[in-house]
């Protein structure tokens, strides 16, 4: 971590802990008409799910019903896939790791299957099977810690996704080696949206927009048939944008350190850790947002990018190009990809690079 990276996070006035940040300009859904006489109702919810303070608002003729059945349907995700209620699939693949398969859910197979499939086209910088790593350094409890080179060591022999066995026709979840855990945290929230978005679309909906702990995700249009803009926030100044995004039936999925840390003896460790050194990312980055209407892959890419870097997370966009990617860098830039040319609008006094990936 650079002294610039350093100071950019004492200079933050929060410590530990998820904060909710409203990242959503031009919320207001007042005024609503579909027709000039009668306003479509409009409903919000907000609530703790995940770890974290969510959102969800309608609009249209169901919109109680559609919040509602949106925020139970992050209920029971939470319930399918945390790793600390007990009951969950999660942990019963975790109890089982060395010993057992554990029969799951079609749900939870295909998300450990994405999963997988995208730790390696970022070559292990996505890695589910970080637990062991967010335990040792006091992540998981709030107990936090900076640990011994040779705890490191000992407790990454516990971490690699190439011990994530999957037995497709049986539906069945097996970590090789006694002692592995696995830990969705990075790809849950992403795949809440998703889920969220389809549930609400059953409902008569005009418009939604759904913020998961800072992971937004928008549906429809403004009342006047304008795009919401979604406004990016500054990892330097949480109260600032680093400008905003119009955005239709998408997500907008952020990860940055940030979000959540603790410091020791004047440094700053983060949650985002890298698999590869069983410590914080050492990153040159303070934030990555992915734009796209896959939420879980745009949580799995968000987090795996921070990991990668400035140059092999263009490299990646370069490669894949159908996403859109938003990024601060420690040196104070802010690099777009060059297909958000048009829907992105900077901030007055930023300085932003558009990139093309080459
Ligand atoms: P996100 O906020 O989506 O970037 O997710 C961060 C969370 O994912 C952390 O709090 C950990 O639970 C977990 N995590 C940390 N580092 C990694 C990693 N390299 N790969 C996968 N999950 C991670
Ligand atoms: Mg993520």
């Amino acid at each position: 971590m650079t002294d610039r990276t350093r100071f950019l996070f004492r200079k933050s006035a929060w410590r530990i802990g998820v904060c909710f940040v409203c990242l959503v300009l031009a919320l207001s859904f007042s005024a609503c008409t579909d027709n000039a006489s009668r306003p479509s109702p409009t409903a919000k919810v907000e609530f703790f799910a995940m770890n974290t303070l969510m959102s969800i608002e309608v609009r249209g003729e169901e919109a109680e019903a559609a919040v509602a059945a949106g925020r139970d349907e992050v209920y029971r995700l939470e319930r399918l896939l945390s790793r600390t209620d007990p009951k969950s699939e999660i942990s019963a693949i975790n109890t089982a790791a060395g010993a057992e398969w554990t029969e799951v859910s079609e749900e939870t197979f295909v998300l450990i299957q994405t999963a997988l499939r995208f730790s390696e086209e970022t070559d292990g910088a996505f890695d589910i099977t970080i637990a062991p790593v967010m335990d040792l350094w006091g992540f998981s409890s709030g107990d936090h810690r900076v640990p011994d080179d040779s705890e490191i060591e000992s407790v990454l022999e516990r971490v690699g996704c190439e011990h994530v066995l999957l037995d497709e026709s049986g539906v069945r979840v097996k970590l090789e080696n006694p002692g592995m855990s696995m830990d969705l945290g990075a790809v849950a929230k992403g795949y809440a949206g998703d889920r969220v978005r389809e549930v609400i679309k059953q409902f008569d909906t005009e418009a939604a927009l759904i913020n998961l702990g800072g992971n937004v995700t928008v549906i429809g249009r403004k009342p006047t048939g304008t795009l919401f803009r979604v406004a990016i926030t500054d990892p330097e100044n949480r109260q600032q944008y680093l400008g905003a995004l119009g955005s239709e039936d998408t997500h907008i999925i952020t990860s940055g350190g940030y979000e959540r840390f603790f410091e020791r003896d004047g440094k700053v460790y983060i949650h985002i850790m890298d698999p590869d050194t069983g410590r914080p990312a050492r990153s040159d980055l303070l934030s990555v947002s992915v734009i796209d209407p896959d939420g879980a892959g745009s949580d799995i890419l968000s987090t795996a990018l921070f990991v990668m870097g400035r140059e092999d997370a263009i490299r990646y966009w370069g490669e894949h190009r159908d996403f859109g990617l938003v990024m601060a860098t420690t040196d104070g830039e802010v690099l777009v990809s060059k297909n958000l040319l048009g829907s992105f609008s900077a901030t007055e006094g930023k300085s932003v690079t558009y990139f093309d990936g080459e």
